[in-house]
C-alpha cells in the first residue's frame, strides 16, 4: 500500500509514529490527556529551509499567523521568517509579543473595526486596506493619535486563479479593493497623512498546481508593477501573495516549488528589479510552511459494529479538527491521512469507519479506511493538523475541554 507522502515525513520508532523525535505513547502519557495537537519543530524548519533554497534570495518569506496562531509556534516561526501576516487584533499581539519589528507584520482582512485600526496604528504594523471607507477610518485614527499610519493596498485583481481550494480575488469581492478603483483612491488619499509602503494581492489558497502559481505570480507582478507606476508614491512593498498548497488527500500530488522558484526569479529580475530596485518582495504562506508537521491525536474510547460496519469511536471529533471532517470549506468528503499511531508495524488490515464522540452524523474522520485492527485505547493519528486545526473548529460544540497544543 502506498503511504500518503504527509505522513512518510514523521520518523517511526518501533510500532510508533514519532512527533520531534518521541515515540507517541511516550508522548501522550508526557501530555496527560487525549485528545492533543502535537507540531514538529524540525519538520517546520526543514520545510522553510527547502522554500528558501529554491525561491530568489532577496524574496521575503511571511508566515500568515490565522493558519497556527499558537503563540509558541509563533515565537519559533519568528526566527524562521521574515514578517507576518495577522488578521485579527489578537494575532496582532501574538505576533508582536515576537523579535519581528512592527514596521514587519501586516494586518489583512475586512472587516477590521475602528478599535483594531488605532491598535495597528498605535502599534506601527502596515496595514492593509481593503476599501475605500477602512481607508479614512485609517486616516481619522491618525490623526486622532498623531501618529502617521503606515498603510499598503491589498488589491482585489482583475482575474481569477483556477485551482485553489478557496478563491480570495478575482470578480466580486469582499477582500481587497478592485484594480481598477485603485487609481482614483490614491488620488483621493494623496493628500492624507499617510505612509503609503505599497501594494498586497492574495488571490486564494491551497492551490497545488505550479503551472497555475507560476502564471498567478506572473499576472501579480504585472498588476501591481502597472498601478505602482502610476500611483505616485515610492512604492517599498511588494506582497505578491502565495497561496501554496499541501496535499490532502491520497490522489493529490505535492506541489512542485521549482518552476514556482524559477518563475519567480525570472519575475524578481527581470520585471520587479528594473522597475522597483529596493522594493521589499514578499511571499506569503500559511498552510504551506505549517499544516504538515502537524498531527492531531486522539484516542479509541469504543470499537462497535452495526449491521456488517465496524466503527472506532474516539476521544476527539469535529470539535478540534472540524476540516478532517470535510466541514471547512471542502465540497466533497474525502479522508485525510490517518493512521493508527501505536501500530505501525502492523501488517494486517480491515475496513472501519472512525467517528468523532459529537452526537452528530456530521462528525466522521475516516470513511471506509484501512487500518491495522485496532482496540480501545489505541491512538488514531489525523494528519495535516498543523494548519487550519484546533483556531478553526467549532471548541464549543458539546462542551468537551479544550485540547492541550504542544511543539515538540
Ligand atoms: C489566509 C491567508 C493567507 C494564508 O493562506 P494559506 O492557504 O494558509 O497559505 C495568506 N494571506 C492572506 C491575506 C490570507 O487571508
Amino acid at each position: 500500500m502506498s503511504v500518503h507522502p504527509s505522513i512518510g515525513i514523521f520518523d517511526v520508532a518501533e510500532d510508533c509514529l514519532a512527533v520531534g523525535g518521541i515515540p507517541l505513547d511516550r508522548l501522550t502519557e508526557r501530555v496527560g490527556t487525549t485528545p492533543f495537537f502535537a507540531y514538529d519543530r524540525r519538520l517546520i524548519n526543514s520545510r522553510i529551509s527547502n522554500l528558501r533554497s529554491v525561491l530568489p534570495k532577496d524574496v521575503t518569506l511571511s508566515y500568515a499567523v490565522k493558519a497556527n496562531p499558537m503563540p509558541a509556534l509563533v515565537q519559533h516561526m519568528a526566527g524562521l521568517v521574515d514578517s507576518f501576516d495577522v488578521a485579527s487584533a489578537y494575532e496582532m499581539k501574538t505576533a508582536l509579543d515576537t523579535v519581528v519589528p512592527p514596521s514587519n507584520i501586516s494586518f489583512a482582512g475586512p472587516g477590521k473595526t475602528s478599535q483594531e485600526l488605532s491598535q495597528a496604528v498605535a502599534a506601527g504594523v502596515t496595514i492593509e486596506m481593503e476599501s475605500a471607507g477602512e481607508a479614512m477610518r485609517i486616516v481619522e485614527a491618525g490623526n486622532r493619535l498623531g501618529i502617521r499610519p503606515r498603510v499598503a493596498l491589498r488589491v482585489n485583481p482583475d482575474y481569477q486563479v483556477k485551482g485553489s481550494g478557496m478563491k480570495m480575488g478575482g470578480g466580486s469581492q469582499q477582500f481587497g479593493i478592485d484594480a481598477e478603483e485603485v487609481p482614483a483612491l490614491l488620488r483621493h488619499l494623496a493628500s492624507a497623512d499617510l505612509d503609503f509602503v505599497g501594494f498586497h494581492v492574495f488571490a486564494g489558497s491551497q492551490n497545488l498546481h505550479a503551472d497555475i502559481l507560476c502564471d498567478a505570480l506572473s499576472h501579480n507582478v504585472e498588476l501591481l508593477l502597472k498601478l505602482a507606476e502610476t500611483c505616485g508614491y515610492p512604492v517599498r512593498y511588494l506582497n505578491l501573495g502565495g497561496g501554496f498548497g499541501i496535499p490532502y488527500f491520497e490522489k493529490d500530488q505535492p506541489l512542485d516549488l521549482v518552476p514556482v522558484g524559477r518563475r519567480l526569479s525570472d519575475l524578481v529580475e527581470s520585471a520587479i528589479r528594473p522597475a522597483l530596485p529596493d522594493a521589499r518582495v514578499v511571499i506569503e504562506l500559511g498552510r504551506y510552511l505549517v499544516g504538515e508537521s502537524g498531527v492531531y491525536v486522539t484516542r479509541v474510547v469504543d470499537r462497535k459494529v452495526s449491521r456488517g460496519r465496524t466503527y472506532l469511536v474516539v476521544d476527539g471529533g469535529l470539535h478540534h479538527q472540524l476540516a478532517a471532517s470535510g466541514n471547512f470549506g471542502q465540497i466533497i468528503r474525502r479522508n485525510y491521512p490517518l493512521i493508527i499511531g501505536n501500530r505501525m508495524g502492523v501488517e494486517d488490515r480491515e475496513t472501519v469507519s472512525v467517528v468523532g464522540c459529537l452526537c452528530t452524523p456530521l462528525d466522521l474522520l475516516g470513511e471506509n479506511v484501512c487500518l491495522p485492527p485496532a482496540q480501545v485505547g489505541d491512538l488514531v493519528v489525523i494528519f495535516q493538523a498543523g494548519a487550519y486545526g484546533l483556531t478553526a473548529s467549532p471548541t464549543a460544540f458539546l462542551g468537551h475541554p479544550m485540547p492541550p497544543e504542544i511543539l515538540v
